[in-house]
């Protein structure tokens, strides 16, 4: 067919509302409850870019609400980038379930084996976030220095990659079972630390795994600070207060989303 006839065919299907096969790539079939968090996915990515979790590396993925066997991950690439049409389904062993022939990240198996480990868990933050890299190295231990990373109470575990796949690992999560080794390091906590490569956060919805990814890299660069500043004598909250803030902080951190949500997006 010649171009004018092209052109009239391809208007002709508009205006039937079929769209050629060739259209520019449909969004994520998403509806009820996972429209909602697709969006809030795709905020997600752009708020932990805007405020240095992550930069060209770096995930942020949700269960689905629709089905908890199943979650949603952006395609692989870079965070700062994602929109809703990039965002994909994955199943609890890691397998893409409309990838439609796109690229998927690696380490899409820290996600699926938190969530088959934890029925817990909503969200999963995985960065390199650059402050927190020296206490995965030296085992310092990540401890919480004020009440905003509360949540890093009682403990901060460190996954030791070596113990699971060997001395010559390319340090990345890239199996099955250097996920669930992962999961079974995290237990119950919020944060974990993966020597040389960065941390895991979860939580129980997309915006306070934000919220912990960002204070987790804040608390990294404040606790450095204290250690040096009073020769390693620093106080911690205790177990008691971090709860009690941990309790506090988990009623606002809307206030803090819309902010940094603002920021990142703009009218977008
Ligand atoms: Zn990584």
């Amino acid at each position: 067919m010649d171009l004018a006839r092209a052109a009239i065919f391809f208007c002709a299907l508009a205006v039937l509302g079929m769209a050629p096969a060739v259209a520019a790539e449909p969004a994520m079939n998403a509806s009820g409850p996972d429209a909602a968090l697709v969006e809030d996915l795709v905020a997600a990515n752009h708020i932990l870019y805007d405020q240095g979790v992550v930069d060209g590396f770096g995930h942020v993925s949700a269960r689905s609400a629709k089905d908890p066997s199943h979650f949603l991950l952006a395609r692989s690439m870079a965070p700062g980038l994602v929109t809703a049409a990039d965002i994909t389904e994955f199943d609890l062993d890691g397998n893409a379930i409309d990838a439609r022939g796109r690229a998927v990240y690696l380490e899409r198996f820290i996600h699926s084996a938190i969530y088959k480990a934890r029925p817990d868990v909503k969200a999963v933050v995985h960065s390199h976030s650059p402050s927190v890299i020296p206490f995965g190295a030296t085992g310092v231990p990540m401890r919480p220095i004020y009440h905003m990373s509360a949540f890093l109470a009682p403990e901060v575990p460190v996954f030791e990659i070596r113990d699971a796949g060997g001395d010559a690992t390319d340090m990345l999560i890239r199996t099955p079972a250097l996920g669930d080794a992962l999961a079974q390091t995290l237990g119950d906590a919020s944060v974990l630390l993966m020597r040389g490569h960065g941390d895991v956060v979860v939580a129980d919805n997309v915006k306070l795994a934000v919220f912990r990814a960002i204070y987790t890299e804040i608390n990294a660069r404040l606790e450095s600070d204290a250690l040096r500043l009073g020769n390693g004598r620093v106080v911690f909250l205790n177990d008691d207060e971090a709860a009690a803030a941990t309790k506090v902080n988990n009623g606002l951190v809307t206030r803090a989303w819309d902010l940094w949500k603002q920021k990142a997006m703009g009218a977008k």
